[in-house]
């Protein structure tokens, strides 16, 4: 369970935002939260729950290049501030680490084989997971937004990740292997997103992500007080059957959602799930 922690600017204007609509529908959303100068909203059409208006990309740029970030977010307090190095014996550490071995294991465990192959990590961040794939015996690649998180991949551990967005990055189609880690949830637009990456995985390949759901207890119970709300940087939150829909648009089918907090891979997240998604052979 990540600490309600808001990093990054501490304010943001309305002159940050603008208002979008749903990547399924492309309709306005029905106010369910109102966040001033956000507003979470659900789309009347598919239910689908997104953030509008939302932080500009420009914003968000500057958001993800904070080096509170990563700090203060998506890994705890487990990456030190000033020395840009991950902490090895923090408590977010030793459940990062819990997460990374158990979804190696689960990839292993859905692709019914070993590792090995060609493995992309779309938002690697400090390229912790891709680090302990390559040991595992993949071949891998990342791309990070975070121009911090991807110094730290490329330069200390010596990874292959390249800064920016999915669709900008030059990869070599047919990876055996996608993974999204907390990802999807933070893009610009998810179907854009889910399709790039069907463009790159191979056809009897697979894709493994995370992300919190709103259909989760935590989201249900605590309203606003969701710890994971954070609507500067979450803009879009799926349940399990949204984000089928969604992947169905993108050409994957859903094949496994992983929601207890007792699994290794989905350790200790009440509000969050693991999911398995299988390209479905274009006709
Ligand atoms: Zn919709």
């Amino acid at each position: 369970m990540s600490a309600p922690v808001t990093p990054g600017p501490v304010t943001w204007t309305p002159e940050d935002t603008e208002a979008v609509g749903c990547c399924l529908c492309g309709v306005p959303g029905r106010l369910v939260h109102d966040l001033s100068p956000f507003g979470v909203v659900r789309c009347p059409s598919c239910g689908l729950v997104f953030v509008s208006p939302r932080l500009r990309p420009e914003a968000l740029q500057r958001l993800y290049d904070d080096v509170g970030y990563f700090e203060g977010g998506v890994y705890g307090s487990a990456v030190d501030g000033a020395a840009q190095e991950p902490r090895r014996f923090d408590p977010a550490m030793l459940l990062q680490r819990t997460w990374t071995a158990g979804r190696l294991t689960l990839l292993d465990r859905v692709r019914g084989r070993a590792a090995g192959g060609r493995l992309l990590e779309v938002g690697a961040g400090y390229g912790l997971f891709l680090d302990a794939a390559r040991r595992a015996g993949w071949r891998t690649s990342g791309v990070e937004l975070s121009r911090t998180g991807a110094k730290h991949a490329t330069e200390v551990l010596g990874l292959d990740v390249f800064c920016g967005q999915l669709a900008e990055a030059p990869l070599e189609p047919g990876f055996d292997v996608v993974c999204a880690w907390d990802t999807v949830e933070h893009v610009p637009d998810p179907l854009d997103f889910w399709r790039t990456a069907r463009s790159l995985v191979a056809d009897d390949g697979v894709v493994l992500f995370s992300t919190p759901y709103v259909s989760s207890l935590p989201a249900r119970l605590l309203g606003t007080r969701w710890w994971t709300l954070k609507p500067a940087e979450h803009i879009w939150h799926f349940t399990p059957r949204t984000h089928a829909m969604l992947l169905a648009r993108a050409g994957f089918a859903l094949t496994r959602v992983v929601r207890s907090p007792l699994a290794p891979s989905n350790a200790g997240r009440l509000d969050s799930l693991v999911g398995v998604a299988r390209p479905v052979p274009l006709a």
